[in-house]
């Protein structure tokens, strides 16, 4: 790996005492002179081929030589004297600008974030000035990741010439990215959404909701598992003919259009919450792929004043194990009741050990801790009758971790990231806390209307095939 050249030391203008201590004027004007900001440009985590601007970046996905985009440096929040704005599309705008410098969707900023990221984003507090749980999933289809995939769609729709072919989006999804995904993309012309998802490995109103788009969107039932679905992804896009007959391109968390969004719901909600309180804010992340993860660690060295960032994975121990002290080791992905975290190897540990020096990264604040298929379930059970919160198997996972750092008598304020809707995880949460759960409006919509999806092989010429009658 080249030597990363990103977080280390003090980022541009990083003033945290300043920030950590006072309410900030939201109301300030703020105007990004896009003139003068920086240009950046995005290398790849591999360095084997020359760094690009954004909007290649965007429209590429995976860099050439099979790494991973990233900021060149991390700009600081000197300028962003309103932060955070009053809504989360205006700080977005804010935290964003920098990032887009040098790229051609610069004067539309404000208006990509409006049209994505205008969603409901609530701090409920459940323990009082000590816990708050940040609900990340008022969106369309219940889950955080509605917010990036909105980002995205944004974006690349802007990006796409007038006459260019339809793009076909590929994308592989154990639940919930093919979901908001779809959601992002659809009847949006210009793209056809193709969905696999393995048949079997999704809840019932998962798999419900991803054939009931219609319309350019097409769902297909893998008989295999998730991995089988990935790698006919990774096939399709990786066969030139077919690639460019279809203009296929990816959406999956290795685009840095889903990641940079990410950044702004914790630079919003974490400024406003740390303003309230005067002290830093700590967060707790369920974690699979670490994409939502490293849009709070990208936040915190920008200058957001997050204290500690603790990542809640499920059985997959992967990162728990290389935090408390062992070499980095990816693994194939174990079932768990947190399905969306089925993660052995997160792709974007590759961007996490390009900004920190290795040698940093376990002296970073940033702590990882495994949650059993057991704990989940008592965790589900306590928030109800305890909190009376209604959590899914992710979220839940996160709430664990805060179980045991109290237990050993921490008492700082913590922000529990709440990843996807309980009524999504229905199967898992209902039996164990003994109610129905109402499915969320934007989700009960998608239930109500009938969902189709055709049956595949998990074989690269069936898919091949398939595509093929799409175009
Ligand atoms: C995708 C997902 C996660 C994991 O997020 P990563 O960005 O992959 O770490 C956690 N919870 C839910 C509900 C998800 O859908």
């Amino acid at each position: 790996m080249p030597k990363p050249q990103g977080i280390q030391g003090e980022p541009e203008g990083r003033n945290r005492t300043r920030l950590a201590g006072q309410a900030f004027a939201s109301t300030m004007a703020f105007k990004p002179n896009i003139d003068r900001l920086k240009p950046m440009l995005y290398p790849s985590t591999r360095g084997h081929c020359p760094p690009v601007r954004l909007d290649e970046a965007l429209r590429a996905g995976l860099a050439p030589d099979g790494g991973l985009y990233v900021p060149e440096r991390i700009p600081g929040l000197e300028a962003a004297t309103g932060i955070p704005g009053p809504d989360l599309s205006a700080t977005a705008e804010r935290v964003l600008a920098p990032f887009f410098a040098d790229s051609s969707l610069a004067e539309d900023l404000p208006r990509i974030t409006r049209e994505a990221l205008d969603l409901p984003l609530p701090i409920v507090e459940f323990n009082p000035g000590k816990s708050w749980m940040l609900e990340l999933f008022h969106g369309p289809t219940a889950a955080f990741k509605d917010f990036a995939a909105r980002f995205l769609a944004a974006c690349l729709s802007r990006l796409r010439a007038e006459h260019e072919p339809v793009q076909t989006v590929l994308v592989a999804t154990s639940g919930d990215t093919g979901g908001a995904v779809a959601a992002a993309f659809h009847r949006r012309p210009g793209f056809r959404v193709v969905i696999l998802y393995p048949d079997g490995k999704v809840s019932a109103r998962q798999a419900h909701q991803l054939g009931a788009f219609g319309d350019n969107v097409h769902c297909f039932r893998v008989q295999g598992n998730f991995d089988d679905c990935q790698r006919l992804v990774k096939r399709a896009l990786n066969t030139p003919e077919l690639a460019s007959a279809l203009a296929l391109t990816s959406a999956n968390s290795i685009s840095i259009g889903r990641l940079l969004p990410q950044i702004s719901y914790y630079a919003h909600s974490v400024s406003q919450l740390s303003a309230q309180i005067a002290q830093k804010v700590n967060l707790i992340i369920p974690t699979g792929n670490l994409g939502n993860a490293l849009g709070a660690v990208l936040a915190r060295a920008m200058g957001i004043p997050i204290g500690e960032i603790r990542l809640a994975t499920n059985a997959n121990r992967t990162l728990p194990d290389y935090f408390g002290g062992e070499d980095y080791r990816g693994r194939p992905g174990i079932a768990t009741l947190a399905n969306a975290m089925d993660v052995g190897d997160p792709s974007n540990f590759e961007r996490l050990a390009w900004l920190y020096r290795e040698a940093d990264l376990r002296d970073s604040g940033i702590h990882a801790g495994s949650v059993t298929d057991e704990q989940i379930r008592r965790a589900i059970r306590r928030a109800w009758n305890e909190q009376g919160l209604m959590v899914c198997p992710h979220t839940a996972c996160a709430l664990e971790l805060l179980r045991q750092q109290r237990e050993v008598g921490d008492d700082r304020p913590w922000m529990v990231a709440a990843t996807a809707h309980a009524a999504k995880f229905e199967n898992v949460v209902e039996p164990l806390i003994e109610q129905t759960i109402e499915a969320p409006p934007a989700l009960a919509a998608l239930l109500e209307r009938p969902s189709h999806a055709e049956d595949l092989e998990p074989d690269e010429d069936a898919l091949a095939t398939r595509l093929r009658a799409l175009a």
